[in-house]
């Protein structure tokens, strides 16, 4: 029988194999396993016999599962996992065998259990005087593989390890694989590669990169392979995105020039402090690109309190100068009526309310638009948006709902992007005849080649510098474990912040009581940009419901009003919550991760953040922005009750170490399982990007970007590429787009 890329596995292993290919691996068809790669190759050479352990190096070795057992840790919820193993057919104790740890790992005791082999790779560590590997990744082996006869057969060709599970082991993928191999005509796979850059890059052509990648002869086999497919995937995925930016850039938009004499000036001759060289800069750059008649299409990245809004709002004063609108959208209720509050209170004697009129003719209505106001409050924005009467309408995602009209809306400034999907920012824009002008904000650094793949549609903007005055933020990491007693001493210091006048947030993973447990949201939101991957599943989170019980019984806050804020308030409670705490009418304030987006109450100079091990080192960081911010110096104490040197205390100790955003998002990226980066597995699926890392590849990225631009530039509909054409449409399948659409 012959195969292509589209016979079904049940044809080429059997109705049985293919099921459990499908329900495991998620690969149905011939191009699916042809697309699976090994994730590494394991070559005899490099194994390390236990007996010649080197102490604190990484090393990797082939062992048989002589014994397991579970307990659970002492001092709190959670459990290790102690697997003895033995790299000497027979033996069962002695210099032959290694002890391994595995906090939580609940995989690993369902999985390796006695007799099963495999590889583990990891650093070696003393404990009590032995030698050990704590969390080692490894991957199933076919039992035979610890067999000296087996290991000679092999010896010489590199073994291909592929991401396998205990009921798929990669030996049964190899041996798939291999079937397929035997069948399909890979001469007849189409070459998305074009020609010159496989020269130019001296990368093999798709059928004998499929063989090598599969059936490696040697390292330099795999390693050639796997550099055609990662630049593939980078060429694929650039082409896309430079495709998506020329057809944006050719639209026409609504040029709005600056005008002299009009609200900007005025705006900045009332500027109570200097704009930083950063905010003047790209102040420059979004007036030119305001002015010009294709669309801006921009992404303006900078820490919490770097300035961003203020830049927003002089783009959004230009286009009303021109007699546009401009819309911008909150991520949350709170966030947008902020927003409103704040933009009003900044431009001062420069808002104009509804028909009353202001002194003079210099002003601008802003209207504000949540799905939780009034009927009358909603009727009278929707009227002001759509007679243009509001140069400036603020809302959530009600902004995009159908019966918003605007008259002519000229811009829109979406903040903090990461809540926003592309459906949305394409919703709004096709709200006016011309594309508006889209100015994206985040306070979520994003490394370069991050942003160039996973916002490769807008162009990049940093505000790397803080307005000055602001007072740094000390961080520090509080183990419960090994200092009981300093759980008392938060308290205590939350009292001393109060007493002398000053404010206090303490965060919680979760919501709890009464808010049901089956999903979080709030702690669901949190793993789509930090992780809370590591997490141990079976630790219960502390919540707000019980901290704010447990504060309220607490002696060292005797007396302190406590206030309670998270995502399933309603809006009014949510308003209320929030006045409460920045008029000083609540001392504390227990919440969720709502204060991170954007929430300011200057006068709050602690933040308690409880289990903060359940976050990722950017939401850690964004929250910590919350204080510090009103001239006062901050302090932000990460609560853990994970032990000492548990991996993810290796990230409350990096945020601690660094306040600079961009280091942070750089280690984040490192600490992070490859893969995770754009999102995907969090929510369950397949990694998106597959031999591609955003960060090891920079280089390849960025080649790739340019070789794209040229390409598209060149034969923009892909007309002389029709194989990178074709490959662009599987490798976008609904799925996979949405992480083009981010932004
Ligand atoms: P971001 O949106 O980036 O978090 P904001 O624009 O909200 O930051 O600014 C945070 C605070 O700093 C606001 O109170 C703002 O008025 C103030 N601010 C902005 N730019 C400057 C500046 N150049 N000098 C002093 N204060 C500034
Ligand atoms: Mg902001």
């Amino acid at each position: 029988m012959r195969a292509d890329r589209t016979t079904r596995l049940d044809r080429l292993i059997g109705a049985k194999g293919a099921k459990k290919f499908a329900d495991q691996l998620g690969l149905a068809t011939a191009g699916d396993l042809l697309g699976y790669f090994p994730r590494r190759y394991m070559a005899r050479g490099e194994l390390t016999p236990i007996q010649e352990l080197p102490f604190d190096e990484d090393v990797t070795l082939v062992a048989q599962v002589v014994s397991s057992s579970n307990r659970r840790m002492a001092t709190r919820k959670g459990s290790i996992t102690e697997v003895l193993v033995s790299d000497r057919p027979g033996q069962t104790n002695g210099p032959s065998t290694l002890s391994l740890t595995f906090f939580n790992g609940f995989k690993a005791s369902k999985q390796l259990t006695r007799g099963v082999v495999a590889m583990f790779s990891g650093r070696v560590s003393v404990y009590r005087g032995r030698l050990q590997l704590t969390n080692p990744i490894y991957d199933l082996l076919d039992p035979e593989d610890l067999d000296p006869e087996a290991a000679a057969r092999l010896a010489g060709c590199p073994i291909p390890v592929y991401p396998a599970t205990a009921s798929v082991p990669s030996w049964t993928i190899a041996k798939a694989v291999g079937t397929l191999l035997g069948q399909i005509d890979l001469a007849s796979l189409p070459e998305a590669l074009p020609a010159p850059l496989r020269e130019k890059y001296r990368l093999p052509p798709v059928a004998d990169a499929y063989r090598m990648i599969h059936e490696p002869e040697s390292d330099a086999a795999w390693r050639s392979a796997q550099r055609r497919f990662r630049f593939e995937e980078a060429l694929v995925l650039q082409t896309a995105l430079a495709r998506r930016r020329a057809q944006h850039a050719a639209l026409p938009s609504r040029p709005s020039p600056a005008r002299r004499g009009g609200l900007l000036d005025a705006f900045d001759r009332g500027l109570p402090f200097e704009l930083t060289a950063g905010q003047r800069e790209v102040g420059d750059l979004l007036a030119r690109e305001l002015a010009a008649s294709h669309p801006m299409n921009r992404l303006l990245q900078g820490e919490v309190g770097s300035g961003k809004t203020v830049v927003a709002l002089r783009a959004m004063l230009q286009v009303v100068d021109d007699g546009g609108q401009a819309a911008l959208l909150a991520p949350t209720e709170v966030l947008a009526a902020q927003h409103y509050a704040s933009i009003r209170a900044t431009l001062g004697p420069l808002v104009r309310d509804g028909l009353l009129g202001g002194a003079d003719d210099l002003g601008v209505e802003v209207a504000l638009l949540t799905g939780s106001q009034s009927a009358g409050e909603k009727k009278r924005s929707l009227l002001a948006a759509a007679s243009g009467q509001a140069g400036i309408v603020v809302g959530t995602h009600a902004l995009l709902s159908e019966n918003v009209q605007f008259a002519d809306l000229g811009l829109v400034v979406v903040d903090e992007q990461h809540r926003f999907g592309v459906e949305q920012r394409d919703a709004l824009r096709a709200k006016s005849l011309a594309t508006p002008h889209l100015l994206v904000m985040t306070a979520t650094p994003i490394p370069r080649t991050v942003a160039m793949t996973v916002f490769g549609d807008l162009e990049t903007s940093v505000l790397r510098e803080l307005p000055r005055g602001r007072s740094p933020i000390a961080t520090h990491t509080v183990g419960l474990v090994e200092n009981p007693s300093w759980e008392r001493r938060v308290w205590q210091r939350a009292r001393e912040e109060v007493d002398a006048g000053r404010q206090v947030y303490v965060v919680c993973p979760t919501i709890g009581a009464g808010a049901g447990d089956e999903g979080d949201l709030e702690a669901l939101d949190a793993a789509t940009w930090g992780g809370t991957a590591l997490a141990a599943p079976e630790q219960q989170a502390v919540s707000v419901a019980d901290i704010t019980a447990q504060l309220e019984a607490e002696p060292a806050l005797e007396g302190v009003a406590i206030g309670v804020l998270h995502g399933r308030l309603d809006a009014d409670a949510k308003t209320a919550a929030m006045r409460a705490f920045a008029t000083g009418q609540t001392g504390v304030l227990v919440a969720t991760t709502v204060v991170e987006v954007g929430v300011d109450v200057p006068n709050a100079t602690l933040m308690v953040i409880l289990d903060a091990d359940r976050f990722g080192i950017a939401q850690l960081h964004q929250l910590r922005g919350r204080v510090g911010r009103g001239g006062h110096p901050g302090t932000c104490l990460l609560v853990t009750r994970l032990e000492p040197g548990h991996p993810s205390r290796e990230r409350l100790a990096a945020v601690a170490a660094s306040t600079d955003g961009f280091e942070l998002a750089q280690k984040d990226l490192e600490f992070r399982r490859e893969g995770d980066i754009l999102g995907a597995s969090q929510s369950g699926r397949r990694s998106t990007l597959r031999l591609l890392r955003v960060l090891r590849d920079a280089e390849v990225i960025a080649s790739a970007r340019e070789d794209a631009i040229e390409i598209v530039a060149d034969d923009p509909d892909l007309e002389r590429h029709p194989a990178l054409a074709s490959a662009i449409e599987d490798y976008l399948d609904p799925e996979r787009e949405v992480f083009l659409e981010r932004g």
